[in-house]
């Protein structure tokens, strides 16, 4: 027999191992192999029994070690990284590996982590000891002081010798048992104990929405529409409330999770059942524990960013991504799936409800609902007594500004402050001003590693580009002309903090963006400050536009409301409406009514003025009649092959090859198109070069069976080693 291996190499192929000397059970479909690989050893998932092989037999190695009784990927993980990699065009064997958690990929059992600990036999008594055993007699004072168990760890801290436990075992006083990390509620719905707390009386829109999840049962797509502070996450609630009391288990998609932890402490709060949350400050044991409850049904709901989608679960019931419209549910390198596509994909597989939500949902999930593909929910009121904002475009054409502030915009926030309510200012780029120019000869302070500015930080004082993350002290001179006339130019969130700090010397000023972040705890404490409700100014980047809620916030300014409008990417328009709203959404959203600001230099706008007259629905739909136009995305399948490389013009010289020889080798079928190669929009960046070749198509098998022949191409291409290229099929960041 031989064993077809999945191996996370970059190579699209599978590898054949005779099965491990002195085994003689043929192992199951989706478990780990060890195997050797040139000079080294590798894990991978096995994915065929196979009685041939298109090598000789007896040339084939031996696979060293089957790690798995039980398959490591179920059979839906193993769908899902299957048709993942089909669709994406990945490599299966680095598909699957990225579907395991870490310590699965290195080999480590599939187990929670076994911890031995001792206590006492039950009718253990201390009076069988000897008076004059006084080691014994503390260990076993100590074993009956904690029932719960021992550790050997602290049989050391109590200074007390760990053999001493074995000798009690031997007079049938003490025993060991393996002790699993968390308590399992396995059984939580029978006794009816799955709330914490009562949950709200669901307004009408909410109760017909919650109604509508639950009509159908089995595979169902909901969108979920709703505008800001609308009770999503209450019609969330209750749905998963539902799911939990027929004994099944609920996935949640969030964009991140450490920006908005008050969306976890809603769940924790509501919920009395195991909720585990996949997010980045665990370390790889917690992970693979969490997983592990997770597929033994013990953790009942699961909420993880992207790469939780697969995540097993034993008793499936709903699937929900909040945020559907965020750019983040794509991976942007590597492995380029989209999450939100493959829930839907697991949603039928597991034949259970799948719900996207979002105020702003992409046009790919209105495209959906529209053409009836998707089931189109909407909540068109503001929950409790929350009234929606207002909307202003504030015409700063010849005004002065100040760090980026209008004088009426001042005066604004003057005015709400004077109320003791909070201001939002959002100004979506960080540091201290975005380009430092020589004010004699007008030379630019540029990445040398990219095709972009490098940025002016002040605390700590710095120049950053934020493309590679290359970091040099501040100029004192200018590298053209000498000149120590150094200006920074343009402003960004930390001299926007600073002018308001001296403007509004009474008035506490936070800024919110990853630099003021990245400490540990930060963002708590800063989120703490604005919870007082005191009145405050927050300064910050789009991290201030993800799911808070501020009830005390009644201003919201966007600084500069065009920086989106005149994008050379087709869905520019598309990601600044969402920017704008989800940003406008912070205001308001209790008692108090919350007012917006935009800033702009074009007040005429179409589409600003379509926006906050008639809403996203208006803007969606002349965006869609716009991209239907054009042929474009949700309208036709495009995909990208990417290049890059360190010399100017191969990774284009590359493209153009294999461009030459789709040209001479497929027939064109109808519908199907390529353009390019072109220079992708910031060409050099991090010291590469880099081009890409569009392909797309009406028909999406089209576009597929396209690209499976220009794979053949790329993988066969002489010069494939000396650039790096890779497909993204259904990309979404600008191109
Ligand atoms: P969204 O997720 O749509 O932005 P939230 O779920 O955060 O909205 O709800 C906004 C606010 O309204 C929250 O403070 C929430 O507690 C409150 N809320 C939601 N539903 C109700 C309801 N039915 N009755 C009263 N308050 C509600
Ligand atoms: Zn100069
Ligand atoms: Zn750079």
């Amino acid at each position: 027999m031989i064993l077809r291996v999945a191996l996370p190499t970059p190579l699209f192929k599978l590898f054949d191992y005779r099965l491990p000397k002195g085994l003689r059970i043929q192992p199951r479909i989706g478990c780990r192999v060890r195997v050797p690989f040139g000079n080294r050893e590798m894990i991978g998932v096995l994915v065929e029994c196979a009685a041939d092989s298109d090598y000789p037999i007896d040339k084939l190695k031996y696979a060293l070690d089957v790690l798995d009784q039980q398959p490591a990927l179920d059979e839906i993980q193993f769908y899902l990284a299957q048709w993942a990699a089909n669709y994406y065009f990945y490599p299966l064997g680095e598909a699957l590996n990225q579907a395991l958690p870490t310590l699965l990929r290195k080999g480590e059992a599939a187990e929670f982590a076994h911890s031995t600990l001792w206590r006492a036999t039950s009718g253990a008594d201390i009076s069988t000891l000897s008076k004059t055993a006084v080691r014994q007699r503390e260990v076993l004072e100590l074993l009956l002081r904690n029932p719960d168990g021992v550790s050997t760890d602290l049989m050391r801290v109590e200074s007390l010798p760990v053999n001493l436990l074995k000798t009690l075992q031997d007079k049938g006083l003490a025993e060991s048992f393996t002790h699993q990390p968390t308590p399992i509620h396995a059984n939580d719905h029978e006794t009816g104990d799955l709330l914490r707390e009562a949950p709200l009386t669901l307004n009408t829109e909410q109760q017909q929405t919650v109604q509508r999840i639950q009509q159908k049962a089995g595979f169902n797509t909901l969108l979920l529409e709703g505008v800001t502070g609308s009770g999503k996450t209450e019609v969330y609630l209750q749905a998963i409330q539902q799911v939990l009391s027929q004994g099944k288990q609920a996935l949640v998609l969030v964009p991140e999770i450490g920006l908005t932890p008050q969306t976890l402490v809603r769940f924790k709060s509501r919920f009395q059942v195991p909720i585990m949350a996949l997010h980045s400050g665990l370390n790889d044991r917690q992970r693979l524990d969490a997983w592990l409850m997770a597929r033994q049904g013990t953790a009942r709901i699961l909420i993880g960013t992207r790469s939780a989608i697969f995540t097993p679960m034993r008793n499936p019931g709903l699937i929900i991504i909040d945020e559907e419209h965020d750019l983040s549910f794509k991976q942007q390198d590597g492995f380029r799936y989209s999450a939100r596509d493959l829930a839907v994909l697991r949603a039928r597989k597991e034949n259970i409800p799948l719900l996207l939500g979002s105020a702003t949902p992409s046009l790919e999930s209105l495209h959906n609902a529209r053409t009836g593909r998707y089931q189109h929910l909407t909540l068109t009121q503001r929950a409790g007594n929350a009234k929606p904002p207002t909307f202003e475009l504030m015409d700063i054409r010849g005004e002065n500004l100040h760090s980026g502030l209008s004088d009426s915009l001042l005066q604004r926030i003057d005015k709400h402050l004077k109320n003791n309510t909070q201001v939002l200012i959002f100004l979506n780029r960080r540091g201290f001003s975005p380009s430092l120019i020589c004010h004699q000869c007008g030379a630019v302070n540029e990445c040398t590693r990219c095709d972009a500015r490098m940025t002016l930080h002040r605390s700590p004082p710095h120049m950053h580009c934020h493309h590679c993350d290359r970091q040099t002290p501040i100029p004192k001179a200018c590298h053209q002309c000498g000149s120590e006339d150094l200006r920074p130019s343009g402003a960004g969130t930390e001299r926007t903090e600073d002018f308001l700090a001296h403007h509004f010397p009474k008035i506490p000023v936070l800024r919110i963006d990853r630099d003021s972040t990245s400490r540990k705890d930060a963002m708590k404490h800063l989120m703490e400050q604005i919870h007082t409700g005191k009145p405050c100014i927050m300064v910050g980047t789009q991290m201030l536009a993800k799911g808070h809620h501020f009830p005390m916030v009644t201003l919201v300014a966007v600084l500069d409301a065009d920086s989106g409008l005149f994008s050379a990417d087709f869905r520019g328009m598309e990601k600044t409406a969402q920017l704008i709203l989800q940003v406008a959404g912070r205001a308001g959203r209790a008692d108090h009514p919350g007012e917006v600001v935009l800033q702009t230099r074009h007040p005429e706008h179409p589409m600003l003025n379509a926006l906050i007259r008639e809403g996203y629905g208006a803007f969606a739909d002349s965006e869609l009649q716009m991209r239907s136009a054009a042929h474009l995305p949700p309208f036709s399948a495009h995909a990208l092959v990417r290049a890059e490389a360190a010399q100017s013009g191969r990774a284009e010289a590359f493209l153009m090859d294999i461009r030459q020889q789709m040209e001479s080798q497929i027939l064109r079928t109808q519908g199907t198109h390529w353009s390019g190669p072109f220079p992708s929009q910031m060409e050099k960046r991090a010291g590469m070069y880099r081009a890409q070749l569009l392909l797309h198509s009406h028909q999406r098998a089209d576009l597929h069976r396209l690209l499976t022949q220009v794979l053949g191409f790329l993988n066969q291409h002489t010069g494939r080693n000396r650039v790096r290229w890779s497909i993204d099929v259904d990309p979404l960041d600008s191109y």
